[in-house]
C-alpha cells in the first residue's frame, strides 16, 4: 500500500482498413456455443491460489456489458447511461490487440535521499544515497498501461527544465506518446522530495509546479488525442477542473472514464465529478474519505493465505459498503484497491472480492498505479469484470515485488505468467 503522495514510503501521513473489432461477449457467446464454456470456469481454473469469492449479487457477473442497461445504475446525468464501447484491435494481420489509453495526470521527478535518521527542524544530516526517478500518478500509470500493450498519450505539463528533459525522454523511451505533454515556461516540473530513514520512515514534499498548472484549456487542446483513444484514465495530481472537463470531454466522445481519486484533498469536489465517471478505482483510504466508512480498518480481511488454504475468502463488509456508497454517488463500477487484502468490484454485474497474490513485498510504490492500468486495459478489451480484477491485482502484485515506481511495473508477459503460475513469484 503506497501513500497519497506518488506512493513513495509506508507513511499515510498511471487504425487502419485492416481494423477488426472485437467485443468480448461475441467471443463468448461463441465460446458457449462451441461448448467453450463460460469466462468464469475458465478463469478460475487458471488460478487455483488465487480464485475470487463473489457476493450473493454477483449471480449475473457473467453478462458483458449490455447487460448494464438492465440494472438499476444510480447515475446524474443522462449521457452517464451510455456504455463506452470496449473494444480490441488488431493493429496488423494477426499482430496484437492493442487499447488506446490518454493518462491526464501529473509527471513528476522523485528525488529520493537516504538517511540514518530524519532531519528535525533546524538539523542538517547527511546522507547515505541519493536518486532521481522519475514519477507522479500520471506518468506512472501512462508507463504501466504501455507496458500492459496499450497504445498510450500523455495529458500533461512539464516546465521548461532540465527535469521535464529528461522525464519527456522517459515517457517515449516507454512508448508513451508526448505530443499531448506542454513546456511551461513560468512553472518548474513537478518534483517530490523524498527521505527516507534506515526505518524506511519518510518525510515527502511535493512541490507540484506545472502540475498544478495543467488547466482545462489544456484538455480542450487535447480533444483531438481524447477523441482517438477508448478510455481516459486520470488522477488528483492535478488540478480537479481539468480533471472535470477532461470526463465531460471524453464523454462527449463516447469514452471510458477512469477516476483513481488520489490523494483526495477534497472529498467534496472528487463528488462533483461522479456524474462523469464509469470507474473510480481509489484506495482503501481514498475510499474510507470519500465515505466515512472505516475500510482500512476493517478487521479480518481476507488474506492471500487464506484463500492458498483453500477456503472461502472472508467478505470484504467494509470495502463492499463503501464501494456500493460511491456506486450510489454516481460512479457505474467502483473498484477498491486493499493493498495485501486485494481489491474488490462493485458493478451492474454484480459484487466481486478478489484476493491478492501472494507475493514477498518488498516495496509497494506505485502498486496502485500499475493496478489502475491493468484494470483499464483489461476492461477496454473486453474481459469480463472478474477477469479485470485477476489482471490487476496480478499486476498490483508483481509492483509489489520490486523496489522503485516506474522500475517496478510489470510488462503485459509477466501479468500472463503470474495468472497462468500464481506460484511462480511465492
Ligand atoms: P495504492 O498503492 O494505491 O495504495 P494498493 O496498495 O491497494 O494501492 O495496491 C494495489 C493493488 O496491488 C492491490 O489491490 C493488490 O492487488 C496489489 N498489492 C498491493 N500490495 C500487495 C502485496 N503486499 N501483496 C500482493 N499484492 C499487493
Amino acid at each position: 500500500m503506497s501513500d497519497d503522495t506518488g506512493g513513495w514510503g509506508r507513511n499515510r501521513q498511471g487504425e487502419s482498413a485492416a481494423t477488426r473489432h472485437v467485443r468480448y461477449d461475441e467471443r463468448q457467446l461463441h465460446k458457449a456455443a462451441t461448448g467453450g464454456g463460460n469466462s468464469d470456469n475458465d478463469s478460475d481454473s487458471n488460478s487455483n491460489s488465487n480464485s475470487d469469492s463473489d457476493s450473493d449479487s454477483d449471480s449475473d457477473s457473467n453478462s458483458d456489458s449490455r447487460s448494464d442497461t438492465q440494472q438499476p445504475v444510480a447515475t446524474c446525468s443522462s449521457d452517464a447511461q451510455r456504455e463506452p464501447t470496449r473494444v480490441t484491435r488488431v493493429t496488423g494481420k494477426g499482430g496484437p490487440l492493442v487499447s488506446r489509453i490518454a493518462v491526464v495526470g501529473s509527471i513528476n521527478m522523485d528525488l529520493v535521499a537516504t538517511v540514518e535518521a530524519l532531519p528535525r527542524q533546524g538539523e542538517t544530516v547527511t546522507g547515505t544515497s541519493f536518486r532521481q526517478m522519475p514519477g507522479g500518478k500520471g506518468a506512472n500509470q501512462a508507463v504501466a498501461a504501455a507496458k500492459m500493450g496499450a497504445t498510450v498519450v500523455m495529458v500533461g505539463r512539464i516546465g521548461a527544465d532540465a527535469f521535464g528533459d529528461t522525464l519527456l525522454t522517459n515517457l517515449a523511451a516507454n512508448s508513451v506518446e508526448t505530443g499531448q505533454v506542454l513546456r511551461d515556461g513560468r512553472h518548474p516540473t513537478g518534483v517530490a522530495l523524498i527521505t527516507v530513514d534506515r526505518f524506511g520512515h519518510n518525510t515527502i514534499v511535493v512541490c507540484p509546479g506545472a502540475n498544478a498548472a495543467c488547466s482545462p484549456d489544456d484538455i480542450d487542446s487535447a480533444e483531438d488525442a481524447i477523441a482517438k483513444v477508448d478510455a481516459v484514465i486520470a488522477q488528483l495530481e492535478v488540478p480537479v477542473a481539468t480533471v472535470s472537463r477532461t470526463f465531460s470531454l471524453a464523454r462527449a466522445h463516447g469514452k471510458l472514464t477512469v477516476l483513481n481519486p488520489a490523494p483526495v484533498a477534497d472529498p467534496a469536489s472528487v463528488k462533483a465529478l461522479f456524474q462523469h465517471m464509469d470507474i473510480i478505482i481509489p484506495n482503501e483510504l481514498e475510499a474510507e474519505a470519500l465515505t466515512g466508512v472505516p475500510v482500512a480498518h476493517e478487521a479480518g480481511g481476507f488474506g492471500a493465505a487464506t484463500v492458498a488454504d483453500g477456503s472461502e475468502a472472508a467478505p470484504a463488509a467494509a470495502a463492499l459498503e463503501a464501494a456500493r456508497q460511491l456506486r450510489a454517488l454516481g460512479a457505474k463500477r467502483v473498484v477498491i484497491t486493499l493493498g495485501e487484502r486485494g481489491a474488490v468490484f462493485v458493478g451492474p454485474e454484480g459484487e466481486i472480492v478478489t484476493p491478492a497474490f501472494r507475493v514477498q513485498a518488498v516495496d509497494t510504490t506505485a502498486a496502485g498505479d500499475a493496478f489502475v492500468a491493468a484494470f483499464t486495459v483489461a476492461w477496454i478489451e473486453g474481459m469480463p469484470p472478474r477477469e479485470c480484477m485477476r489482471w490487476a491485482c496480478a499486476a498490483g502484485a508483481i509492483a509489489a515485488t520490486r523496489p522503485g515506481a516506474q522500475p517496478s511495473l510489470p510488462a503485459r508477459h509477466e501479468v500472463e505468467a503470474l495468472l497462468s503460475a500464481p506460484a511462480y513469484l511465492t
